[in-house]
């Protein structure tokens, strides 16, 4: 039976009996702008003002070198990993918040080689998805060739089959940044500790926008980032975890004395600080540390409304009605979806894509309908195709922490307009920037 075509007033509707509505107002989100871009660079949290200034003005200005203890600087990377560890589902003590996510994959990718080293010399192989986040398939070729394993890229439906013998480490990134689609952590993770290989995840799409259970898939290392779904700020540090059998049996390489047993005894010699320590390197960048805590307070506050579950229930629901509407409503543009329908594969985005000449001598437009949509106040983004079976594809985050029911069908007005009067078309929208 069809349902009958959804309204704006439904769309409000469902803002009204929204149980996470006020989240929304922890943040500080301009004016007429529905954003859609979470899933790059998360928006303000409104403490975020003052704290930097009390930050900057009182612990830097006023307090100075004493603050590393006064202000608990020191203790900044082990109490927001805690804070981390809930939304990631690992213990107390088992995150730290630090460096980026590139650095931290390395120190992560390097643990599991040497693990596996020692384990299972024979396995020479490292796996990936060839459509993962580009830095990661880099930080990966470097340790390869360093260490002389092969870096093999696969599809996401040929993981499966690369999990064998020869595999040392199978390095995913939980939800793709391309299409959204998401794998089984839990399967994934059980069938390469079957076939006697490591897993690393990176959970950059994943903390904060889905539920993830690193302790109950049983997973060996994962990192991820905080400026996007954490809403931690431009460049805001990253986490690392490693499960508690593995912390110790290795030094991660870049043995700098933050990973230090005794940093402030100055000896010559590195002894490594037992546990998730030694994954610090050197001195942590305090002021957006101090930011990224106004961003893990919003999950704290979103504890008491139902918490990742609840988050996760809302994502599905703007995620399946963002599907809907562009269903509904956009018809005969040449849009297809890139993003599972089903709500196990589902990361917290959708991706449009756009065939490859749908726009004639413009290419497919992807680029310039997004352009088109960010100049009327609706900012998603863009990401390129390799002109093969990854087509262009137009990317838009839902956060469910503040986005709403009225901005999906916002969004998707704005969108139906500017392929109707093919706006997009103007030669401002089709010129390229720097970061897209
Ligand atoms: C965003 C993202 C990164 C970012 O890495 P940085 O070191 O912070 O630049 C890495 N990996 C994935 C999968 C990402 O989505």
């Amino acid at each position: 039976m069809a349902t009958s075509p959804l309204s704006l007033n439904d769309c409000r509707a469902r803002d009204a009996a929204d149980p996470l509505r006020s989240l929304r107002d922890l943040f500080t989100i301009p004016k007429e702008l529905i954003y859609l871009d979470g899933n790059s660079l998360g928006v303000m949290p409104k403490a975020a003002t003052a704290r930097a200034a009390e930050v900057v003005a009182q612990e830097w200005g006023q307090g100075l070198i004493r603050s590393w203890n006064t202000a608990g600087w020191v203790n900044l990377p082990h109490k927001l990993g805690n804070q981390v560890a809930r939304l990631i589902g690992a213990g107390d003590g088992e995150v730290v918040v630090t460096d980026t996510t590139s650095i931290n994959l390395y120190k992560a990718l390097s643990a599991a080689l040497s693990i596996t080293k020692e384990d299972a010399p024979q396995r020479r192989v490292v796996v990936s998805e060839r459509n993962n986040f580009p830095t990661d398939l880099y930080i990966a070729q470097s340790l390869c060739n360093q260490h002389g394993y092969t870096l093999k890229l696969v599809e996401p439906e040929e993981v499966s089959a690369s999990i064998n013998a020869d595999l040392a480490v199978l390095m995913l990134t939980h939800v793709n940044y391309r299409t959204g689609a998401m794998h089984d952590m839990a399967a994934v993770t059980a069938a390469v500790h079957k076939a006697g290989g490591l897993m690393v995840w990176d959970l950059a799409h994943s903390a904060g926008a889905v539920p993830v259970g690193l302790r109950d898939a049983d997973a060996d290392f994962a990192v991820g980032c905080s400026y996007k779904y954490l809403n931690g700020g431009p460049g805001a540090p990253a986490f690392v975890w490693v499960h508690p059998r593995h912390t110790d049996r290795c030094w991660q390489p870049l043995s700098g004395w933050f990973g230090h047993s005794a940093p402030f005894a100055f000896t010559p010699d590195y002894q490594p600080a037992g546990g998730i320590t030694r994954y610090l390197c050197g001195t942590q960048p305090v002021v957006s540390l101090s930011l990224l805590e106004c961003g893990l307070d919003c999950f704290a506050a979103a504890e008491k409304l139902g918490g990742m579950g609840a988050l996760r229930t809302k994502s599905l629901a703007l995620t399946d009605l963002y599907i809907q509407l562009v269903e509904e409503r956009c018809q005969g543009f040449g849009l297809g979806l890139a993003t599972p329908r089903n709500h196990a594969q589902r990361g917290s985005q959708v991706c449009l894509t756009r065939e490859h000449d749908a726009g004639g001598d413009l290419g497919s437009g992807a680029f310039a309908i997004v352009q088109a949509l960010i100049a009327r106040g609706v900012i998603g983004d863009f990401r390129a195709g390799d002109g093969g079976i990854h087509k262009d594809i137009l990317r838009f985050g839902f956060t469910p922490l503040y986005v709403g029911y009225e901005d999906v069908w916002n969004a998707v007005e704005h969108l139906r307009q500017v392929l109707e009067t093919e706006e997009w078309k103007k030669p401002e929208f089709n010129q390229k920037h720097a970061v897209t």
